[in-house]
């Protein structure tokens, strides 16, 4: 999927800048969190990542994916929930992949039934760890 790449591609964008920004040689260990909402395929994220960090000319020697869980936070009654994607549809899930607001048109606060909540982890990608020399 093409999606993967677009999340590679942003990451490697931010690498690049920030170690030149630093005037890191390389990063030694990087650890990123693979959001659950999106359904981010490890498998095509690492590829694109590596074939993307070649190709920018950024060493990192140890890369590490971790999956980060769901949660949620409504901001009209402020109750937080987790959620198992499995429990929706393979359309609903395909939709969110693309479209994280998505997720808005398809869940309610479980307490109130607001559709108005915050995605508090779970979201994208992030680095969560990062070593640079
Ligand atoms: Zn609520």
């Amino acid at each position: 999927m093409v999606h993967e790449w677009a999340l590679a591609e942003a990451l490697v964008e931010y690498l690049k800048n920030h170690m030149k920004s630093i005037n890191g040689k390389y990063v030694e260990k990087l650890v990123v969190g693979l959001g659950k909402l999106q359904s981010i395929d490890r498998e095509i994220f690492s590829f694109a990542l590596t074939e993307l960090l070649k190709q920018e000319g950024v060493v990192v020697n140890n890369i590490e994916f971790v999956d980060e869980d769901i949660l949620f936070k409504c901001r009209r009654c402020g109750y937080t929930w987790r959620m198992n994607l499995d429990e929706l549809d393979e359309w609903i899930k395909e939709s969110i992949h693309f479209v994280p607001e998505a997720v808005h048109s398809f869940i309610k606060c479980p307490r109130c039934g607001s559709r108005d909540f915050e995605v508090v982890k779970g979201r994208g990608v992030r680095i969560l760890e990062i070593v640079i020399k």
